[in-house]
């Protein structure tokens, strides 16, 4: 692997870098506080081509590999996990298993759409019921003539009020042994769908998180994502890459509280000089400094093996495992650094670790992580 990056690569970071100092951190605690990311963020994401990392340019997107989307992503999660959030989903779980799975029609209406921040997408895999063990979700879609009929909820989905199109995932076909869930692409606006924003979040506050219920929503046989009954598959595709995702947005956590940490250390002084002087305070600034650099490497290790054709999946469990860890470890070592003032949302650090703490839940736990490493090495699942 080279650690080099490509010309074009170093200008998409600058380029996410300026986007990020300029459109995004001077609104961050006042986003937190409203609960409420400005909504015209979406369309500057799209007018500067971050909506469109990998999607081939004839469907609208702005083409580029899977580092450059990384550097992105962790250029927006150091300025706010809410913004990248909105990205990881609409780009990353939506449109990019749109482009992975689609047909031409699908691709042509939905892409470009998604693509240029006209539509937001959101993911409904998860239900009140079935977290972690998403394979037995129980909504249904029935067939009825050329049209499916869909009911059931979705619990916890990201830009749910938001959104457009939700990619959907409901069983098709309820034989015993037989997992038979299928993927939909199903316009938020359909008559039965209702949605309601989750208030009183720890983190992410700026993003709009929803339970959708969906009550005898028709949609036609055409919405359907990928083959019937492969949905599980169509599911799992999305969160090996969303993994990628998650964790480059948590090494942009873990810098953010770095060059926090460390700015605090030199300027803040007690017992007459800097804080930095003290090797406790060098300790743990020294451990965020390490879980960055191992955080990020693991990162770029998955995009590398995606860039390049190979397999990932398991790479990006471990690099989403650690990423998340090592991001909470990071913006807690952050607080511990600012004192009493990492406390007040007047400084940067707590709004970092209550960020944070979501990414060891979300895109399957820290816990399913360790199940699907732990399959990988030992070739027994212990599911
Ligand atoms: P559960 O599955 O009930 O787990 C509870 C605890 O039990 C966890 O600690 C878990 O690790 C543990 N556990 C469960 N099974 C096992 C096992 N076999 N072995 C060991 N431990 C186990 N979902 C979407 O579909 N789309 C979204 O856009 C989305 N966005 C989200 C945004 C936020 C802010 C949040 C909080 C969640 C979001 N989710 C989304 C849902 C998220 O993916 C789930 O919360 C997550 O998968 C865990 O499911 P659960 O909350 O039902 O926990």
């Amino acid at each position: 692997m080279n650690l080099e990056l490509s010309e074009e690569q170093t200008a998409v970071r600058e380029l996410a870098r300026d986007f990020t100092a300029r459109e995004i951190a001077p609104y961050v605690t006042e986003w937190d506080r409203a609960e409420q990311v400005d909504r015209a963020i979406v369309k500057k994401l799209g007018e500067v081509g971050f909506l469109g990392l990998t999607i081939d340019e004839e469907y609208g997107g702005s083409g580029g590999d899977h580092l450059a989307y990384c550097l992105v992503t962790e250029e927006l999660g150091r300025g706010d996990s809410s913004v990248r959030g909105i990205v990881s989903v609409s780009l990353g779980l939506v449109a990019k298993t749109i482009a992975a799975w689609g047909n031409e029609e699908q691709k042509q209406h939905w892409l470009p759409r998604l693509t240029s921040g006209e539509y937001v997408g959101c993911f409904g895999l998860t239900e009140p019921g079935t977290g972690s063990d998403a394979g037995n979700l129980t909504t249904k879609a029935v067939r009825d003539g050329d049209t499916y009929v869909v009911s059931g909820t979705k619990m916890f989905i990201t830009n749910g009020t938001w959104a457009d199109v939700v990619l959907l995932f409901a069983r098709t076909n309820d034989q015993p042994g037989h997992k038979g869930v299928s993927a939909f692409l199903i316009p938020t606006d359909s008559p039965g769908l209702t949605r309601r924003e989750i208030h009183g979040k720890l983190g992410l506050r700026g993003q709009a998180t929803a339970e959708l219920v969906l009550e005898d929503v028709r949609v036609p046989a055409s919405a359907m994502l990928g083959p019937e009954g492969k949905g599980f598959s169509v599911a799992m595709s999305a969160l090996a890459k969303g993994r990628m995702s998650v964790a480059a947005g948590c090494v942009g956590i873990a810098q953010a509280a770095l060059d926090a940490a460390v700015r605090y250390a030199t300027e803040r002084e007690q017992f007459g000089g800097p804080i930095a002087r003290h090797q406790l305070v060098q300790e743990l600034i020294s451990d965020i400094a390490v879980d960055v650099d191992a955080a990020r490497l693991l990162t770029w290790r998955v995009a590398d093996l995606i860039d390049r054709g190979l397999p990932f999946t398991t790479e990006s469990s471990k690099a989403k495992l650690f990423a998340s860890e090592a991001a909470v470890r990071a913006a807690n070592n952050c607080l511990q650094v600012f004192g009493g003032y990492g406390y007040i949302d007047e400084y940067p650090a707590g709004k970092l670790l209550r960020d944070a703490r979501v990414m060891t839940l979300y895109e399957g736990t820290s816990q399913i992580q360790k199940l699907l490493i732990g399959r990988a090495v030992t070739g027994v699942s212990a599911f």
